[in-house]
């Protein structure tokens, strides 16, 4: 579903990612860790195709992503769905409003199915009886509940998390994790996740990457690499982390 081919990203002088390689197969749960600065939000951000690479191909779902005519980039981007650290709801909508924009005018929806949809998606995240709110009368994490929704709302095939609770209260975080992990279990969408909660990534990876100075120096599954890391430098991040 998703494949990255020989990507090189720089910022200046500086090799944010090196040569890299890697993909995930449709439906799995992939998650990214490692020391801040190693180019983890980077890859989401190419993907979201808010960077575009130096070098190297992206793909995904079998079409190419980078480098490709403006109008492939519009469709693939269909299929990519992706939550922020910081929510990025759109203040001035109420919460059914912030989910429904989207799907009626990208996707082309009537205003009463993408309602429907919209109700249905609150109602996974726990959230029904706040449809009519703005963002601002809402908890970092109800907000945060209301992107997913709102990600969720596109249909996509691939869903990326960036740090989605590194901005939330520790008390709020919980919940915003529960979903996810029902999402993971419930759904087939592909995920692409950047995360420092291990418990979490433990919990819905089939595969965890260690990356570390815009490579990836470990890709295991989680029980394998959590309990016998191989690296020394993985190694020395779970011990700070963990
Ligand atoms: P991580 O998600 O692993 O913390 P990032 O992908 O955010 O790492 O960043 C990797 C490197 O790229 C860092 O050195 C960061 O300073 C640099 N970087 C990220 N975005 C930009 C940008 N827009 N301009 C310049 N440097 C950037």
């Amino acid at each position: 579903m998703i494949r990255l081919e020989k990507v090189t990203k720089r910022f200046g002088t500086n090799t944010v990612l090196d040569d890299l390689d890697f993909s995930v197969d449709a439906g799995k749960h992939v998650t990214l860790i490692g020391p801040s600065g190693s180019g983890k939000t980077t890859i989401l951000r190419l993907l979201m195709t808010l960077l575009k690479p130096e070098e190297g191909t992206i793909t995904v779902d079998g079409e190419q992503l980078f480098p490709a005519p403006e109008k492939q980039v519009r469709e693939i981007r269909k299929k990519i769905g992706m939550v922020f650290q910081h929510f990025n709801l759109f203040p001035n909508m109420t919460v059914l409003r912030n989910i429904t924009e989207a799907p009626v005018t990208v996707l082309g929806l009537s205003k009463d199915e993408a309602e429907d949809r919209a109700r249905e998606l609150l109602e996974m995240v726990g959230l029904t009886e706040h449809v009519d709110k703005h963002p601002a009368q809402l908890s970092g994490g109800q907000q945060q509940r209301v992107a997913i929704a709102r990600a969720l709302a596109m249909r996509p095939q691939v869903l990326l998390l960036d740090e989605v609770t590194s901005a939330l209260d520790p008390e709020l975080v919980a919940g915003v994790l529960d979903v996810l992990r029902d999402i993971a279990r419930s759904t087939d969408i592909t995920m692409l996740c950047v995360t420092h909660e291990m418990n979490f990534a433990r919990d819905i990876s089939d595969r965890v990457l260690m990356f570390d100075q815009g490579r990836i120096i470990e890709s295991a599954p989680p029980e394998k690499l959590f309990s016998e890391p191989e690296h020394d430098r993985t190694r020395e991040f779970l011990s700070a982390v963990l």
